[in-house]
């Protein structure tokens, strides 16, 4: 029975529809399973992995820490280095969510286009025409998903392969050819650090520069990867140990003692010699105000003979080439886009309407409102993984996607037990919202004199304004007062206290 033909609700047990298979998706459909639900992972792709399923670029790797970068539930103790390639890191989600039993209750290349409130389900409409029904949606569609292209005039012309790093063109051998790369985030210095290696010629368009962390990426000795395997505790007391000095970092990054943390950072362009490239290199702005990248290697592959940093404006892209504003033709055999992502789509341009027709558009037509990152007002029992206000600078984001779905997995048992429709009040959405921005805007991201993927039009971090450990005890346990509950079924049941609901197993009626 493929999920199409799925009853939305097989007795008591609501079906829950899960959009995406990144880590927020694979992890859902383990929450779920574990708990007995009926549910069903769409995802648009043919493959399981979000981020690192389409980042294939040469150097793609993740600059958090690889123990880190795990369900705290299922480590993994065999990683190599402190920092795992991106390939790696796909076949442990991979992995996982084969191990999981999650891989049968995907539906791939099922890509969502609009989802609709119905009185007491949500009808989902797939780009194939398709529907399906859902009582419960989680969406987990990843937030640095869309690329986001640059508008220069004349990229049309450009006669040779042009492409955004998150779309590698694999079929362009990139050795001893003349390559340019926009940008200077976290992908490029990345890619930087990989393709010069091997490249004829490498030029890296800089529009602004980027604050660099140096953390080598070294290995991890075979007799403590088989400590971690065989000794018991160590796996949790090294993870724990990861998730503090990474917490700490952001509130030192927040609130903390900002010499040191800016010393240290800048500390690390001391490895570029030449006094006129390290100028170039140094930004104007706070280090932390984007998102810092971390590269063992960039600053030496910013040296290399082979490698060119333009700083002059990109003017136009001509058949050959890019044009600086100088004046000059710089001929290239390739070009990559590392220009970012839409970081301001979340669930976009997937539409979105709920209770008495109220549209995610008009609901965020002004900005986005959510209620703690995880539910929107009028969209009930629609829930988010990473939605807008997440903390996106607190390192690892897995450990924060778990506090999401330990948050969801409570509302969506209190669904099932008291059959009923949650969604967060408006003015409770608005309330929270309000605080946040406020903290927000006196952030680093908002004050240290940069601009970058964090802020909304209005200049605002849409990011949780405090560490981690804030998060988690916001999330803690869901405060209903702030919800609308609705009966389902005609039932009157809509304030079940938490220990009773506890107490009621899952059963069929
Ligand atoms: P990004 O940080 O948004 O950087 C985009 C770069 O492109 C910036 O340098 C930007 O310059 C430049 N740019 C954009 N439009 C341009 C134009 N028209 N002309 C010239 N330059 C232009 O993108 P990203 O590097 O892909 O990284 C996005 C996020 O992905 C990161 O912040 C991080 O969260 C995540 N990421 C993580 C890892 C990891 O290892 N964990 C690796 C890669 C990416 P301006 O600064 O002047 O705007």
């Amino acid at each position: 029975m493929n999920a199409q033909n799925e009853p939305a609700v097989a007795g008591r047990i609501p079906h829950v529809v899960v959009i995406g298979g990144g880590i927020g998706g694979i992890l859902a459909g383990i929450k779920l399973k574990e708990k007995g639900y009926s549910f069903t992972i769409l995802e648009k792709a043919g493959a399981l992995g979000g981020t690192w399923r389409d980042n294939t670029y040469p150097g793609v790797a993740c600059d958090d820490p690889a123990h880190l970068y795990v369900y705290s539930f299922e480590p993994n103790p065999d990683w190599k280095s402190v920092f795992a390639a991106g390939k790696d890191i796909l076949n442990y989600y991979q992995r996982a969510a084969d191990k999981y039993g999650i891989t049968p209750h995907v539906r791939f290349h099922s890509h969502v286009v609009a989802a609709e409130w119905r009185d007491d389900h949500w009808n989902l409409e797939l780009e194939d025409g398709s529907r399906l029904r859902a009582d419960i949606v989680v969406s987990a569609v990843g937030r640095l998903h869309h690329p986001s292209l640059p508008e220069i005039p004349g990229m049309e012309t450009f006669e040779r392969p042009l492409f955004h790093s998150a779309r590698w063109d694999h079929g362009v051998d990139v050795r001893n050819k003349r390559i340019g790369v926009i940008g200077t985030g976290s992908s490029a210095t990345q890619i930087t650090a990989a393709v010069s290696k091997t490249a004829a010629r490498l030029l890296l368009f800089q529009r602004t520069p980027q604050w660099v962390l140096t953390v080598p990426n070294d290995p991890v000795p075979a007799w403590f990867r088989f400590m971690l395997k065989y000794v018991p505790f160590v796996g949790k007391w090294y993870y724990r140990r990861l998730k503090k000095q990474v917490g700490d970092a952001a509130k030192a990054l927040l609130a903390g003692d900002r010499e040191a943390y800016d010393a240290r950072i800048r500390a690390c362009l001391e490895e570029v010699r030449d006094p006129a490239l390290r100028a170039k290199l140094t930004p104007s702005y706070a280090p932390g105000c984007k998102r810092l990248c971390n590269s063992p290697d960039f600053y030496k592959a910013i040296q290399r003979p082979n490698v060119e940093l333009v700083t002059e404006g990109i003017e136009r892209i001509a058949p050959t080439g890019i044009v600086t504003s100088d004046g000059k033709l710089h001929e290239l055999d390739a070009l990559v886009l590392a220009t970012g992502f839409k970081t301001h789509a979340f669930l976009r341009p997937m539409k979105l309407t709920g209770k008495d027709g109220v549209t995610l558009d008009s609901l965020w037509a002004d900005g986005f409102v959510n209620y703690r990152t995880v539910a929107l007002p009028h969209m009930p029992n629609f829930f988010m993984v990473n939605g807008p206000y997440s903390p996106s600078s607190s390192g690892s984001i897995v450990p924060i996607i778990e506090i999401d779905m330990a948050y969801i997995m409570q509302c969506i048992e209190r669904i099932r037990v008291d059959r009923v429709a949650l969604a967060p009040s408006y003015a409770r959405s608005v309330a929270w919202l309000e605080g946040v921005r406020k903290r927000a805007s006196k952030t680093v991201w908002a004050t240290g004199g940069c601009s970058s993927w964090y802020l909304d039009k209005q200049g605002v971090p849409v990011n949780y304004p405090a560490a981690r450990d804030e998060f988690a005890l916001e999330l803690d346990q869901p405060n209903y007062a702030d919800f609308e509950v609705f009966p389902l079924d005609g039932s009157a049941t809509v304030a079940t206290g938490m220990s009773q609901l506890r107490a009621r197993p899952m059963v069929e009626p």
